[in-house]
């Protein structure tokens, strides 16, 4: 695989600058319709990631995401920390020192979020996380199905978590603070939705530059 935890200092870089430059705007999602700590939330635990960043680096998959699905559950909170802990370590779990193609790692990440859907309960269309995270996973085991190139895998990613984001707008909430407004909760953006993309597309960006870099 040409992706080796050792990039992962510069990914974490790359999520922490992207909810910094849109803390802002996610905050007013939250104070919307939710109460407005999701930002604060996730960065806490961006913090703590690249405290750990460097040690990492240096530990394989199956390491990197239990350790990352740990500190996220401890240092995140909210709902938030307990569903991208979940994600996590059950990828963790999945990936079981296989090597990580596109396939496998379309594979480990279904089941990531699969676990999620059972820990919040919570499917497709509820108007949180589950509405990118759910169709990525989609669209990754369709690239690994198609055997497409790993850039235009990635640039499929990136719009459909664009497109899945946007998708919980006129969503009716049904899982999460959000679900108390009731007809209340049409019209916003689902915070959760929104920083999932934010993060996805800040990796993408790492990774399609990390493809196109020289050797
Ligand atoms: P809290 O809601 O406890 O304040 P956060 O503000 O950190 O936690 O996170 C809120 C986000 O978590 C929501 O925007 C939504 O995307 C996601 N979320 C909340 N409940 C669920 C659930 N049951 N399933 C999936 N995602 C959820
Ligand atoms: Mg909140």
């Amino acid at each position: 695989m040409q992706f080796a935890p050792a990039l992962l200092p510069s990914l974490i870089q790359a999520i922490d600058k992207t909810i910094e430059t849109n803390a802002e705007e996610v905050t007013a999602l939250d104070q919307a319709i939710g109460d407005g700590d999701h930002v604060t939330n996730l960065q806490r635990g961006i913090k703590a990631l690249i405290a750990q960043s460097d040690e990492l680096a240096t530990l394989d998959w199956v390491a990197v995401w239990q350790k990352i699905g740990m500190t996220m559950m401890t240092a995140v909170g909210g709902a938030s920390g307990s569903l991208y802990g979940t994600l996590f370590v059950a990828m963790s779990k999945a990936a079981r020192e296989r090597p990580l193609d596109l396939q496998v790692f379309a594979e480990i990440f279904t089941s990531g979020v699969d676990a999620v859907k059972q820990r919040g309960k919570a499917d497709a269309g509820e108007k949180t996380m589950l509405d990118v995270l759910i169709p990525v996973a989609a669209s990754l085991r369709q690239a690994a199905a198609d055997s497409v190139a790993l850039p235009v895998a990635l640039d499929n990613v990136a719009r459909t978590a664009i497109a899945g984001m946007e998708s919980t707008r006129d969503m009716l909430a049904t899982k999460g603070r959000a679900s108390f407004l009731e007809e209340r909760s049409r019209g916003h953006i689902d915070a959760g939705a929104k920083t999932s993309q934010l993060m996805i597309c800040a990796l993408v960006d790492v990774l399609a530059k990390h493809l196109t870099a020289p050797a």
